[in-house]
């Protein structure tokens, strides 16, 4: 009989981590009399960019958070962000900053990131941030965590419980991915390995891991044979294809989703699995920011 892999819901695991996280929005007005607010800014018009900021914007309000919208034209100088985020360092009332990548390619963006306050900076791309999370242990407290590692790691977690001495695979070593997945799961003491373009082997790498994350942005790449049996896979990979039934775009992720799911044990889908967890991690670190802010008082 074929093995069909169980469906790792990333759907509904959001929508709990959502309405958790409603809870202590609440609990958050109650005691301090104000609203867990994020700054969003956007530079430019960038089709894809605009639906994601426009989610990020309407879960955030569904969960009782304000959300301000900075939309900047696509010419904007870089002195002139740097002024936008520097003012919404500055605003008492902004407790997060997420600044919409890809920047057009006149701008900085590691200048840009850098310059958000590290207590605001809830994507956790910031080098302060992402130094603790390098360093882990307790330092884990004061960072924020990379929304969609942070999304992974949360169904891993979900998923299997005690993930101590399993050998993770990741393919893509981006800084917004690959590499804090890394970290997270050798927090978890996993044995990882990063997989990348210029591996050499790459199936025999991923055949051996017990967790395969991947997050390359090539579709369909992953296939069946690439994966131990029993295999956990995570599919990080938002990747627009056309499709010849309908002569319109459907989403795959990185993974040939049908193919490993007859070898895997549990596997996620694209859509319903990273992406609803990325928006949801989005709205769990703005409000650890305005805890954290409040604290520091
Ligand atoms: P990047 O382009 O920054 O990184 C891709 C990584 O994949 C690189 O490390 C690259 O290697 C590696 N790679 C590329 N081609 C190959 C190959 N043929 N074999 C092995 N490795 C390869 O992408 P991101 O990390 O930003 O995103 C990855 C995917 O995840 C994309 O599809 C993106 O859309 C999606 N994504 C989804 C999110 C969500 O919320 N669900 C959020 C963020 C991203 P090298 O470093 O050598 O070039």
């Amino acid at each position: 009989m074929t093995n069909v892999a169980k469906v790792i819901n990333g759907k509904l695991i959001a929508s709990e981590l959502r309405a958790e996280t409603a809870v202590k929005v609440e609990n958050f007005k109650k005691e301090f009399s104000k609203v867990p607010t994020l700054a969003v800014v956007l530079v430019g018009e960038d089709p894809a960019s605009q639906v994601y900021v426009s989610t990020k914007s309407k879960m955030a309000k569904e969960i009782g958070m304000d959300v301000e919208d900075h939309y900047l034209d696509v010419t904007v100088s870089e002195e002139k962000l740097l002024e936008v985020v520097n003012m919404l360092n500055n605003d008492q009332k902004v407790n997060g900053i997420l600044v919409q990548l890809p920047l057009p390619s006149h701008i900085d963006s590691r200048l840009i990131i850098d310059a958000i306050d590290p207590i605001k900076d809830v994507d956790g791309f910031h080098a302060i941030n992402v130094g603790r999370n390098s360093i882990g242990g307790d330092l884990l407290d004061k960072t924020f965590t990379p929304c969609t590692p942070l999304g992974c790691y949360l169904m891993l977690k979900n998923h299997i419980s005690d993930m101590k001495g399993l050998h993770a695979v990741i393919i893509g070593r981006s800084n917004i991915v690959g590499k804090p997945m890394a970290q997270l799961l050798l927090e978890e003491s996993c044995t990882v390995s990063i997989v990348h373009s210029k591996t050499k082997n790459i199936e025999e790498m991923t055949r051996q891991g017990d967790i395969v994350v991947a997050a390359v942005g090539r579709p369909l790449m992953v296939k069946k044979e690439w994966i131990k049996p029993g295999a956990v896979v995570i599919d990080v990979g938002i990747n627009r294809v056309d499709n010849p039934n309908t002569g319109k775009n459907k989403l795959v992720g990185d993974v040939d989703y049908d193919g490993v799911a007859e070898v895997a044990s549990a596997i996620t889908p694209v859509p319903g699995g990273v992406g609803p967890m990325t928006i949801a991690c989005l709205l769990k670190n703005t409000l650890d920011a305005a805890l954290r802010q409040e604290k520091s008082k």
